[in-house]
This record gives structure tokens, sequence and C-alpha cells, in this order.
């Protein structure tokens, strides 16, 4: 837990991901042949030495805020970086990292007592909130604090009852936990390459870049899906639950083609489905509409890799407070070193 909330809780705003990379770098210390790092900002760990290079990530980046522009008073009008719900955004405590100085700011918009009875009943949309510091342009200069500063939404981890967390970037950071955790457990019979990537919220970016640097016999991208159980939404839009286990996706992308997403190749989904039933791990298979992951731009690397993508169902995904199950991350983390330690045959 301590390890997670520690991930959970760092920064790492897509592009600005070393916060969160430094701690990676040093928590795999020991526990992994090397680890390297790209030009671009991926993290590769490597451990086991067999003859299947197998891939597996979890993208370290999360969504969030840039600064766009400050106003002669302080005030700072930002950018969104992913895909980041005008709703959860208003009132929202933020940390902006400058150059020197870590500030708080808070997102502000008009009070209530002063809105017009129409605009009491509309969404105010990002561009009409700003971030109040206190300070003024200059003294927010002194701090490094500038058009493309970096911004984060600040909220600690915490636990709910009945074995569930929330946090902030759980997306992905319950994948970036996973990976270590076995990492540091597992006796690979395959060459691992673990890639803790950058850039995923905003296209894949760092999953295009190292897949073609690491060039795998088989990719695997290890992230949070949807899980539908909860008031104002079908069990038919969202069939995946928390606490049933992680999802073995075997299809994901737009929502309206599954177009940019990815087909998990059927080799891969058979072997995890066997895995998991080797192990005794409860999981769910998973076809969702919406988004995709890391694999989807591994599989299309170089002549074509054959990917897939295990998630943890997370409720409230790109909210600021992402719930998700600890019992799920455990049998995540188990069917990780089961993947690392078992021969690959289909190949
Ligand atoms: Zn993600």
């Amino acid at each position: 837990m301590e390890l997670l909330k520690k991930i959970s809780e760092a920064p790492g705003v897509s592009g600005f991901e070393y916060g969160i990379s430094e701690i990676i770098k040093k928590e795999l210390q020991g526990f992994v042949n090397k680890i390297e790092e790209d030009r671009f900002g991926n993290i590769y760990a490597y451990k086991g030495n067999g003859e299947k290079t197998i891939m597996i990530t979890a993208h370290m980046d999360e969504i969030g805020l840039i600064v766009k522009h400050i106003d002669d008073r302080g005030f700072i009008r930002f950018a969104k970086i992913g895909g980041v719900p005008d709703h959860v955004l208003l009132s929202q405590r933020v940390i902006i990292h400058g150059k020197y100085k870590k500030i708080y700011g808070v997102i502000g918009c008009k009070a209530i007592h002063i809105m017009k009875e129409e605009e009491r009943k509309q969404l105010v949309t990002y561009d009409k909130m700003f971030i109040d510091t206190g300070l003024s342009k200059e003294q927010l200069e002194k701090y490094g604090i500038g058009i493309g500063t970096p911004i984060t939404i600040e909220r600690d981890l915490v636990e709910l009852e009945n074995d569930l967390i929330v946090g902030r970037a759980m997306d992905d950071r319950a994948g970036c936990y996973i990976l270590i955790e076995a990492l540091k457990k597992a006796n690979p019979v395959n060459k691992i390459i673990a890639v803790f990537t950058v850039q995923e919220e905003v296209g894949l970016r760092g999953a295009t870049i190292s897949s073609y640097n690491v060039k795998p016999d088989i990719g695997i991208a290890i992230d949070t899906t949807i899980a539908g159980d909860h008031p104002e939404v079908s069990e038919s839009e969202a069939p995946v639950k928390i606490g049933n286990g992680p999802v073995i996706v075997v299809a994901d992308g737009r929502r309206e083609s599954l177009g940019g997403g990815l087909l998990a190749n059927s080799l891969i989904v058979n072997w995890l489905i066997e895995l998991a039933n080797k192990l005794g791990i409860k999981y769910q298979l998973g076809v969702l509409e919406g988004g995709t992951t890391d694999a989807a731009a591994i599989q299309l690397s170089r002549g074509g890799i054959p990917s897939g993508c295990i998630s943890i169902p997370t409720r409230y995904l790109h909210t600021f407070s992402e719930v998700l199950s600890k019992r799920d991350l455990e049998s995540g983390i188990k069917l990780i070193i089961g993947l690392m330690e078992s021969k690959i045959s289909f190949l």
C-alpha cells in the first residue's frame, strides 16, 4: 500500500513524467538486471534471459493540465492534457510544478450567488475556469511558473471500506504498481523487458517508440479499464465489475467502430486465460468501447507484434477519484508473475 500511495501521488502529467519516473527507477534498483531510459523518457527494466522477449508496459503519465496564460493579476488559464472531463475540474485543488517551487492553487469560477438563472443550469467549461494561487504574475515568474508549466490535481490516496481504494491517476499507476511488484518477485524464464511508458494519454506515443526499440516477440500492456458496477450505468453498457479480477482484453477502441484500438491476438488471449485458470485467478473478459491502451501501439510495431492487454477494473476513470479493488491488484500481480515465469509454446 505504501508504494501504491507513493506512486499514485507522484506527479507525471504526459510529457512531464520525471516525478514518477525517478521513483520507479529507485524502486527497481537491485531487483532487475539493468535499467535504461531513452531520449523520450521511457524507462526500460530488464529481467531474465529466455529466448522469447516479452515486452510488458504500464504507462507512467497521467491526465492533467498545463499553464496557457497568466493575466496581469496572476490568474492562470490552462489547457488540458489528455481526456480530462470539464465537470470534474471545478473547485479542485491543484499543484503547479514551477521550476523552482511547487505552488498550490485552486480552480475557481463565478460563485452561484451571482450566476444568472440559465448559468446555474449550465456545465461550466474549462475555458471559463482559472487557477488562483494568491500570487501575482511577477511572483509566479520568480518560482519558474509560466506558459507550459505542468499542473496536477492535488489528491491523496485513501482506503475505502471492503478492500477498495480511491486515488488520483490510478490510470495507470495501478499498472505501474503491478509491474514493479511482479518484477521484484518473479523468476522469469523469458527475457522480460518491462517498459514504463510516457505520453500514453496523448496518443500512445511512448509505446510507439519503445516497442520499436525493444522489438519484442510478444507485447502486453497493463492498464485500467471501466468498471460499470455503479448507479447510472447499465450492465450491458459496461459489464466489468471491480473485485471480480483483472480483465483480459479481447478488443477495444473507439466507441463507434473499435477503430484505433486493439484486437488482441487470440493466441495471447488464450494463453492468458489458461494461465489465469492454472493459477486459480478470477478474471473477466473485456470488449471495451471508448478507449485503448499501449497494446494498440505495440501490435503495429515493425512487422506486427502479437499483443494483449490486462486491465484492472476501475470506477470513475479519468476523474481524479478513481476507485479500484486491492484484491484485483493482487490478482494482477499474480497473473503478471505467472506470465513472466511461463514457457511460451505457441509462437
Ligand atoms: Zn491508462
